[in-house]
């Protein structure tokens, strides 16, 4: 039987970069993508095929259409066929809605919610020839409840946790199932910006006293994407009991 190929968006660091490896370690043909960290991914890609996993490497913006195509013919040439999208590309913005610019707003729009839309329809042709398939979007406690100073932000995840409701309904007769992981505050560069005491302040308001690991998410994920073709169209929160 032919391996199973699964793309990981936004892998070279992080959350991505912890679910890229989990997958790599089950065996599967893994395509990891970034946008500017280059020689990390690189390293990533080394690390997999060390582990007996074949990697496709592939540097590319997906907040535009014209590179999610790309990405998916390469995918083509390379595997032939994909048969786990993990949607996990994403940048968060800190700052009060009304400094935010149109730029600003377009740019995170387009990373974190436009970049889901851009890859399902490339997936969900090639998944529905084969009658499999599983999406998982990685979303944001954010997107459940709204956070104040990332309202752009927590919209994009908002909108997430609707897109995954809506195709998971079109998409269960044909046996592809999509979900959701809803993270809290998971240890990784995008919350680097916190100094010792904002993070201490933050970790008191969790009830399991720490932020999550990256390596529990892509644990999670293994789980959704592996073991269970009746659960469709949840938004999983993976928080530490915190909000
Ligand atoms: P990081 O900032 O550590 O990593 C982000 C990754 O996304 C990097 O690999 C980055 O690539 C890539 N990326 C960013 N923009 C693009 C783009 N336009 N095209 C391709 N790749 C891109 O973030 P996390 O690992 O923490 O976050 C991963 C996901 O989890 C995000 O969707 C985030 O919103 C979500 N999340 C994270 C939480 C947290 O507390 N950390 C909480 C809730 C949700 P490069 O290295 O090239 O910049």
């Amino acid at each position: 039987m032919n391996k199973k190929t699964v793309l990981v968006t936004g892998s070279s660091r992080g959350i991505g970069r912890a679910i890229a490896l989990a997958f790599a370690k089950e065996h599967y043909n893994v395509v990891i993508n970034c946008v500017k960290n280059k020689d990390r991914l690189q390293a990533l890609c080394q690390e997999i095929e060390a582990l007996g996993a074949e990697c496709l490497p592939f540097v590319g913006d997906v907040s535009q259409m014209n590179v999610v195509t790309d990405l998916f013919n390469a995918i083509k040439n390379r595997f032939g066929h994909l048969d786990v999208l993990i949607n996990n590309a994403g940048i968060s913005k800190i700052g009060l809605l009304s400094d935010m610019t149109g730029e600003e707003w377009n740019e995170i729009v387009n990373t974190n919610l436009s970049s889901v839309f851009y890859c399902c329809h490339e997936a969900i042709p090639q998944m529905l020839q084969t009658h499999n398939g599983k999406i998982l979007n990685i979303s944001s406690v954010w997107g459940n409840v709204g956070a104040s100073c990332e309202v752009a932000y927590s919209a994009t995840k908002g909108g997430i946790n609707g897109f995954t409701k809506a195709l998971a309904k079109e998409l269960a007769p044909s046996n592809i199932q999509v979900n959701a992981i809803a993270c809290g505050a998971i240890d990784t560069e995008m919350n680097q910006f916190l100094d010792e005491e904002e993070r201490n302040a933050l970790i008191e308001e969790i009830p399991s006293c720490r932020l999550g690991r990256p390596e529990e998410v892509a644990h999670l994920t293994l789980q959704i994407c592996t073991q269970n073709n009746y659960l469709t169209g949840q938004i999983i929160t993976l928080d530490g009991g915190w909000i």
